[in-house]
């Protein structure tokens, strides 16, 4: 791949594959696998999104705990914040030199987890996390905002999206290979209300940025995905893309 030059105008780096989309659309694998292919590193922000929720959970101070008394659990979570230090490292998290990565997707946490990503100062934080991650190479990073918040000069953009149904299906499986049962019902009620509220949030709403790449990745086989994505970014740039519709 030719380098690409910094952008002038703004302090975020290019060199990024920026993927969002819903829950269960396969953005994980998918960007875990493209980033080997292209020798990026991978940034996995829900990931990070998740271990906040975790360490607000631990903390006592999550949003569905302190319901009752917003004002003073906004400024516990601002403190637990602050007291955080967030590591990714070869897959795993590290929370305070801690491995949570066995506590990412456990039930509290995925009841959690909306609500604390909705929280602009969560959000900055992570942003600002995430942009100093980028800035020592070259990454595929996958979310809900990378392409239209945090990454807007991202070279490549990608939104994956894909059927309700066959994204609780991926997900039950995903669950199931962890020695979880749990019904697709009730996965896919869960998708769907965790999507109605991480797109209807004020503060970096899930959205296709207008120049990414749409792929629907219903009936597609993982490896058929990511040689489309390998395709695009090998082949062109978001601008060229935008050019060409
Ligand atoms: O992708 P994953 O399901 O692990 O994300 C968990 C949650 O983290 C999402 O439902 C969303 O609330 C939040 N998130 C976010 N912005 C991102 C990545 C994840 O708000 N860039």
């Amino acid at each position: 791949m030719n380098p690409t030059p910094r952008d002038p105008d703004s302090a975020t780096p290019t060199e990024v594959v920026a993927i969002d989309g819903p829950s269960g659309a396969g953005k994980s694998t998918v960007a875990r696998l493209l980033a080997g292919e292209l020798g990026f590193a991978y940034l996995d922000t829900g990931a990070m999104y998740r271990a906040v929720t975790w360490h607000f959970l631990q903390e006592g101070c999550a949003p569905g705990v302190c319901a009752g008394d917003a004002d003073r659990g906004a400024e516990r979570m601002r403190r637990a914040l602050a007291g955080a230090r967030l590591e990714l490292r070869a897959g795993r998290v590290l929370l305070n030199g801690r491995d949570v990565t066995p506590h990412l997707r456990v039930r509290e946490v995925e009841s959690q987890v909306s609500a604390v990503s909705a929280l602009p100062f969560v959000r900055i934080a992570m942003r600002d996390l995430q942009r100093a991650v980028a800035a020592q190479g070259p990454i595929v990073c996958e979310g809900r905002d990378m392409g239209s918040v945090v990454f807007p000069n991202a070279r490549w953009k990608v939104y994956l999206d894909a059927a309700p149904g066959e994204r609780a299906r991926r997900r039950s499986h995903d669950f199931e290979r962890q020695g979880r049962q749990v019904s697709t019902t009730d996965v896919l009620d869960e998708i769907l209300v965790r999507d109605r509220l991480d797109s209807t949030r004020s503060d970096a709403p899930l959205r296709q940025a207008a120049d990414a790449l749409y792929v629907d990745t219903t009936g597609l086989t993982t490896e058929a995905v990511v040689g489309r994505l390998l395709d695009f970014v090998r082949n062109s740039s978001s601008d060229e893309l935008r050019r060409a519709r």
